[in-house]
Order: C-alpha cells, then structure tokens, then sequence
C-alpha cells in the first residue's frame, strides 16, 4: 500500500483513484477546490488552505502522479527535492509541454510528424509560411486543448488573424496532414523497462473535442500497429518514462503521422475500464507502484467510448442498454465540457453498430 498524491483533482485523477483502491492503494489531490470530481475520493490538498499545501501534499504522500501536461515543471521538481518520486518524470513532462520540443523529440527519434515551425512574431510566422505553405495549422506552443489555441490558415493572407487568433504568443505552424483517420495508442512502461500497449484505436473529434473513440481501429495491418508500438518504444525509452503515455497519430496514404503525446491516461482509452482485460488507470497505478503490469488484451474486438459533452441528457435511456455503461464526473453542466462518457463493450460489428445508434443522443448530429 502506497499513498499516492496526484496533482490536479479532475476526472482523470478520479478514476485513477477508482482503479487504485481495488489494489489497496490510498490517494490524496492536489487540487483547486473541494467540489472537484476527485474530492470524495481521498483527501483534498487545496491551493484554497491557508496552510502550505503543497508541502501537506509533500509529508503525505509516498509517490506522486498528475493528470495534466500542464503540471508545473517546478512544482514537480520540489517535490521530487523533498525525497517523493514523481512519475512520470520531469523529462516527459518536459517534453510533452511544449509542442515544439514534443515536435523536435519525434524527429530525433525518427517519428514522422508534421513540417513544423516555432514562430514568435508576425513576422517569424509570415516567414514560416514561406517555408510551410497552406493549408497549416497555428497553435500556442503551450497549454491547448480540445483544440483551443489553434488557427487554421488557408491561405498566407491569413498570417495577421491567425496571429491574432492565438493571442500573439509564441506558437508553432504546422503543415496540414491530410488523413484518412484520427488513431492513438496507449502504452505503459513499469520501473523496471517493462513496457505493454493497447491496441490502437479510432478517434472521431467534432469542434475540436473527442466524441467518439472505436476500440480497436477497425481493418489496422499488423505492421502498422507495431510501427506505433516501436515509436511508443522509443520515446518511452528516451524518456525514461513510468505510468501511461498516449500518442495520438494520423493515419494518412503513407503511414502513420505523429501529432501529439500526453504523458497520463487518456480520454482515448477511457474503453479500456470495461473494455480490456486491464484498464489504462489501473495499469499507471500498477506502473507507478512497481506492481507487474496488466494485460491489455481487449474483451471483444467492439468496444466503443461515447464522450458526455455539455449537457448529461439522456442517461436513463443509456443504464437500460445492454453492455453499455455510464461513467459521470460529477461536473456542473456547461456548453463544450466533458461530464462523462458511456463505455460500450459488444460481441458483434452489429451489436455495436445498435448500441451507437441507441447512443446518437449523445453524439453530434451529422456524424
Ligand atoms: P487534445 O484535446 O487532443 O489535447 P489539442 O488541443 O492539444 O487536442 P491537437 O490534438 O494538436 O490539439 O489538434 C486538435 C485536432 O486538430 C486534431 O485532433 C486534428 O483533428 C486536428 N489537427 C491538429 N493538427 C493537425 C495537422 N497538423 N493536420 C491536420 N489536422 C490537425
Ligand atoms: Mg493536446
Ligand atoms: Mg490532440
């Protein structure tokens, strides 16, 4: 038994307290206030106390985790100073913080990603243009999500709003990939080097937001998913990283194109609880804590992951289908936020099929 600290009291850290628990693990939060969906779940260091919270979180804890990219690097390096582990380390935080050094560690380890620029004037980025072309991408070097933070250029006249758009902060331009499917693995690497992954799998975004992920990618060569197990190989080697890492790829005429890494459990393998033989929480549990890590073997060739956005809805309708189940966060209703997800585990390509269908409520109308 461990008490393990996790930075952030989000959805994440709640189910990677659900999962925890079952293996005798206790956890507290690092978190902002004590109505965040991880506040039932262990105790609640919160920035709100008047008391050094972070040094409480500090004395408590044995091993500490995060739930975001954006943890504070000094943050994680005082704690680590204190004599607490923090895994992952420093360096996949590092990394994975920044879009340009995360852009520059894919191409040193020769994993294809988009023709990029950093850029941090209207000028650098009217030169990158140059270099890049149109259709690209502008996005903030830091901190976006759910495609926050991003500007698409159709043609170079669009440098000024797009530069705009984005807050006139440093940014990085991205050649446009054109994809036939959106696709992310999951991996896990123990303390000791031993790494397991999870089957790719199919992402449908719609405004910038995960709506819909098919668990595993349908009709995927066997090559290719062991050229995304090789990359996964090869960055968590380099990094030296322990827990969870999640790579999201673009699948195009070519091979796979890398986009983006994050280094925590990810909305993208939220199937996995009910869907595979372990679940991506329980194994970055079992990571941290130098436990063997747990088959990723998926229970049935059609699982599916339906993201609860803005409004919970039709939940009712959802608990009376078979083989689909309600996950919810606790959260406050509000337009673009995620609250929940229904998990879809079937055993047929047509009980699926029905099951997304009962489930359209909850996905965008249109597909
Ligand atoms: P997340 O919520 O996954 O962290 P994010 O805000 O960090 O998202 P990205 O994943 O980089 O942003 O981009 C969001 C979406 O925009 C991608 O899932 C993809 O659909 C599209 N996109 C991003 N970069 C490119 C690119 N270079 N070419 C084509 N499409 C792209
Ligand atoms: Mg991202
Ligand atoms: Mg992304």
């Amino acid at each position: 038994t461990h008490n393990i600290g996790i930075l952030g009291a989000g959805q994440l850290g709640r189910m990677l307290a659900m999962a925890g628990y079952p293996l005798g693990q206790k956890f507290g939060f690092y978190g902002f206030s004590k109505d965040e969906p991880s506040a039932l779940l262990g105790h609640m260091f919160t920035h709100e106390d008047e008391t050094d919270t972070l040094e409480a979180l500090i004395d408590w804890a044995e091993i500490v985790t995060y739930e975001s990219e954006n943890t504070d690097l000094a943050v994680v390096r005082r704690i680590e100073a204190a004599g607490v582990p923090v895994y992952p380390g420093p360096d996949s935080l590092y990394y994975s913080q920044h879009r340009g050094r995360e852009k520059s560690l894919f191409r040193e380890l020769d994993i294809p990603t988009a023709s990029f620029e950093v850029v941090d004037s209207l000028e650098a980025l009217q030169r990158a243009i140059k270099v890049i072309g149109t259709p690209s991408i502008l996005k903030t070097t830091t901190e976006g999500y759910d495609g926050k933070g991003q500007y698409r250029l159709q043609s170079p006249a669009d440098a000024e709003a797009a530069w705009q758009a984005i807050g006139e902060r440093e940014a990085i331009l991205e050649g446009f990939v054109a994809f036939r499917r959106e696709l992310s693995i999951i991996a896990v690497r123990g303390k000791d080097g031993e790494m397991v992954f999870y089957p790719l799998v199919e992402n449908q975004h719609h405004k910038g937001i995960l709506r819909l992920t098919l668990a595993p990618a349908e009709a995927i060569d066997p090559a290719i998913q062991q050229a995304a197990q090789d990359y996964m190989r090869r960055l968590m080697t380099r990094l030296d990283h322990v827990g969870v890492l999640t790579l999201e790829l673009f699948e195009t005429d070519v091979g796979l194109v890398a986009n983006e890494m994050a280094p925590r459990v990810h909305n993208s393998g939220h199937w996995t609880i009910e869907g595979a033989q372990t679940s991506q929480f329980e194994n970055h549990i079992r990571a941290i804590t130098g436990l063997p890590l747990g088959s990723t073997q998926p229970l049935t060739s059609w699982c599916a992951m339906v993201n609860i956005i803005g409004e919970t809805g039709h939940i009712k309708d959802a608990l009376r289908l078979p083989g689909v189940h309600v996950h919810l966060y606790d959260k406050t209703e509000r337009p673009g936020r995620k609250l929940g997800h229904l998990n879809v585990v079937a055993h047929s390509a047509w009980a699926r099929e029905q099951a997304l269908a009962a489930l359209a409520p909850f996905l965008p109308a249109g597909g």
